[in-house]
């Protein structure tokens, strides 16, 4: 047997190996289907299969950049690297070589979700920004044009919603931007209006893998057909009780009629948990059972039983993060290493009297999310003047850089400019980037034209040094705009100036480690960045649930299990998602888990008493809640229904946690269900 082959079980075996048609792994938490497909590809690859001809998808940079690094692990010779990335990545990469089939020019400029929110407002709407920009990412992402939008809105505020979408689809055009719907909407848009392309790209990637598929929505499901079309080898893996991004569209129903979509599924179930002991993986799924919609999978420990959950019990959130600072501080001090806890929550703001214990006892930590890095102030400014550099369409960023630091450039001037351009049929940029001094005089008058000149004449300096080298960019970059400078001067400058030197090291850093790329690269590759991306180094995490996917950490400590923030309860909360988050949550620990909760909390400007959560209870965790629910009361020669298996006869039936485990006799196939699966008849 292959070396690459013998860390993996006979089921993830059988997947890693099966190497042609479409095979479905559908597991539970932990069961190793990331490590069975990392395997795979391994294998692929090992065996002689053209790396260029794979090609494996996932939803973080993280996820990718370190299942790229377990798979070439796994294998002898250096040789290419077969591309895995995330979905954006992917249409990204696609859209670089094939956006001219619509016309449009391949330096592009993607946006951020706070620059969609910036156009958006500058259209002045009576509608919060949140739900404009939110519904247009639903049109765009069921394929749903402006003027389709239009001539289908009914209500009043949809139609606003509609006509606003069309002037931002306009305004995108216009500056050749692409947001992160359009990475995937357009790369659809392309492969389905060219044949030739679509087969050539379905040709080219031979073998197909998807991890966490569960989480794909279905603009990403029609792409994957796509992708597929001159082949069926796609081989995915998910767990149907991870599903957390339905409130952004993403559609169980993918994974659950996958062996529909495709001819001859081979369908592989992994059944052992190798991450966590036996009583996290018992309150994982007691809690999991406690949902309806669900597949019902069965996962067996393999580790000890290990230590006892600990449920602790906090007066307020100083008190919970005071008592979770000092025991990390204990961990560390019998060397644990810090990258190996995480404190998750359900919601962001729960993050900040972590971080103020953490900092008032010294503890190192890694915020992932919150807010991100890229999306402050003084970085955004950064990244504007780069992108102004590296595009000349790009007026959305010149906007926000035309008057800082400060140069005396107004509202009233900035239209003038507007103005003219539009009159030529140009950007606002190129047009002051191909002006003569006399014309412009003409346009906003002396000062102001002095002003502009030498900016945009710091500007073509930059971007000639960027053409030639981009190792002393940075360096000029700051020599000539002087933007820490103008920081200074401001009352918090300090903090900002710190953000701007991370941001410089990390663009030297970047640059050292891929020396071919050009600015364009960086730019993209920086907006590419997600929640999850930040993690690594030596730090504690800090993050939230949605953050921790995938992850896992040998001590885990999840805040603020309370009624009302987990689970969030009230409008538009799922219950059943709220418990699968909860699943997420428990399932990212391997050895030692902690939940905790409050009971008051100062929260929106007051202080509120909160009840513990119900998931302590589920989880069976609460001595109270440990009581055998009357339906569960079955006994040998009882006949049940199961969801999947049928109709089939108890024949034995023993204590599983709060519940029972039937064996049941389905028509000669016995098995092992638990008691909530089945209903009696
Ligand atoms: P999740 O649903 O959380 O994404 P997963 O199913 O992808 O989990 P992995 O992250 O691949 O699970 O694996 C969980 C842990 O179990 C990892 O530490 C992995 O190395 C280990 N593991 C997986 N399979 C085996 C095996 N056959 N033998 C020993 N350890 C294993
Ligand atoms: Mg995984």
């Amino acid at each position: 047997m292959k070396k690459i082959l013998q860390e993996l079980n006979e089921e993830q075996r059988d997947a890693a190996t099966t190497i042609d048609g479409p095979i479905l792994i559908l597991a539970g938490a932990g069961s190793g289907k990331t490590k069975t497909i990392t395997t795979r590809l391994a294998y692929l690859i090992s065996i002689g299969i053209d790396p260029a001809s794979i090609l494996t998808l996932t939803f973080t940079n993280k996820a990718a950049k370190e299942m790229r690094e377990r798979a070439l692990a796994l294998i002898d010779n250096a040789i290419y690297p077969p591309l895995l990335c995330t979905f954006h990545k992917f249409g990204l990469l696609f859209l670089k070589f094939h956006i001219s089939r619509l016309g449009r020019d391949s330096n592009f400029v993607i946006i951020d979700t706070d620059d969609k929110k910036r156009i958006l407002k500058s259209f002045k709407p009576d509608l919060p920004l949140a739900l404009i920009a939110s519904e247009i990412s639903k049109y765009k992402n069921s394929l749903i044009s402006p003027s389709e939008a239009i001539a289908s809105a009914r209500l009043p505020n949809f139609k606003k919603i509609a006509n606003l979408y069309q002037q931002y689809e306009e305004y995108l055009l216009e500056n050749n931007l692409v947001d992160f719907d359009d990475l995937l909407a357009l790369t659809y848009k392309i492969l389905d209006t060219n044949e030739d392309l679509r087969e050539e790209t379905s040709k080219k990637y031979n073998y197909i893998m998807i991890d966490e598929f569960q989480d794909t929505n279905e603009l990403q499901n029609l792409l994957i057909k796509q992708l597929c079309s001159t082949h069926s080898n796609i081989c995915v893996v998910g767990d149907d009780d991870q599903s957390i991004y339905g409130w952004r569209g993403a559609n169980v129903k993918n994974i659950l009629e996958f062996p529909n979509t495709y001819e001859n599924v081979k369908i592989v179930k992994l059944e052992k948990n190798y991450r966590s002991t036996k009583k996290i993986l018992e309150a994982a799924n007691n809690l999991i059972a406690h949902n309806r919609t669900r597949l019902g999978k069965k996962l067996e420990a393999t580790k000890t039983e290990g230590e006892p959950i600990v449920v602790l019990e906090n007066s307020d959130e100083q008190e919970e993060a005071h008592k979770i600072g000092e025991k990390i501080i204990q961990l560390i001090s019998q060397g644990v290493r810090p990258s190996e806890i995480a404190v998750l929550f359900r919601i962001n703001a729960l993050s900040r009297s972590i971080e103020e214990a953490f900092n008032r006892l010294g503890i190192n930590f890694k915020l992932v999310g919150a807010i991100r890095f890229y999306e402050r102030a003084e970085v955004k400014d950064i990244l504007s003047y780069l992108r102004v550099i590296a595009n000349q369409n790009d007026d959305f960023s010149l906007k926000r850089i035309i008057n800082k630091p400060k140069r005396g450039i107004g509202k009233a001037t900035y239209e003038k400019l507007e103005k003219a351009a539009k009159d030529k049929d140009i950007s606002v940029l190129k047009f002051l980037w191909e002006i003569e001094e006399s014309e412009l005089l003409g346009v906003v008058g002396k000062k102001n034209a002095k002003a502009l000149l030498q900016f945009i004449e710091n500007l073509k300096y930059l971007q000639n040094v960027a053409q030639d080298s981009l190792y002393n960019f940075i360096d000029e970059f700051e020599k000539t705009v002087e933007l820490k400078k103008y920081y200074a001067s401001l009352p918090d400058g300090f903090e900002r100036i710190a953000n701007i030197d991370e941001f410089y090291g990390m663009f030297r850093d970047y640059i050292k480690q891929n020396p071919e790329n050009s600015l364009d690269d960086f730019i993209n590759e920086l907006s590419l960045q997600s929640d999850q991306d930040q993690i690594g180094g030596e730090g504690v995490a800090i993050m939230s649930v949605h953050a921790s996917k995938g992850l896992e950490f040998e001590h885990l400590f999840v805040i603020g299990l309370e009624e009302g923030f987990f689970p969030l309860t009230g409008d538009g909360c799922d219950i059943e998602e709220e418990r699968r988050l909860g699943y997420v949550a428990i399932t990212r620990a391997k050895k030692e888990l902690t939940l905790s909760y409050v009971k008051s909390r100062f929260y929106k400007g007051r202080r509120t008493h909160l009840e513990k959560s119900r998931f302590l209870g589920e989880a069976g965790l609460l001595q109270s809640s440990i009581k055998i629910e009357k339906k569960a009361a079955f006994k040998k020669g009882d006949l049940v229904k199961h969801k999947i298996f049928g109709i089939g006869r108890v024949i034995g039936v023993s204590k599983a946690g709060k519940e029972f485990k039937l064996t049941i006799n389905f028509g000669g196939q016995q098995r092992d269900i638990l008691s909530s699966f089945v209903e009696r008849v």
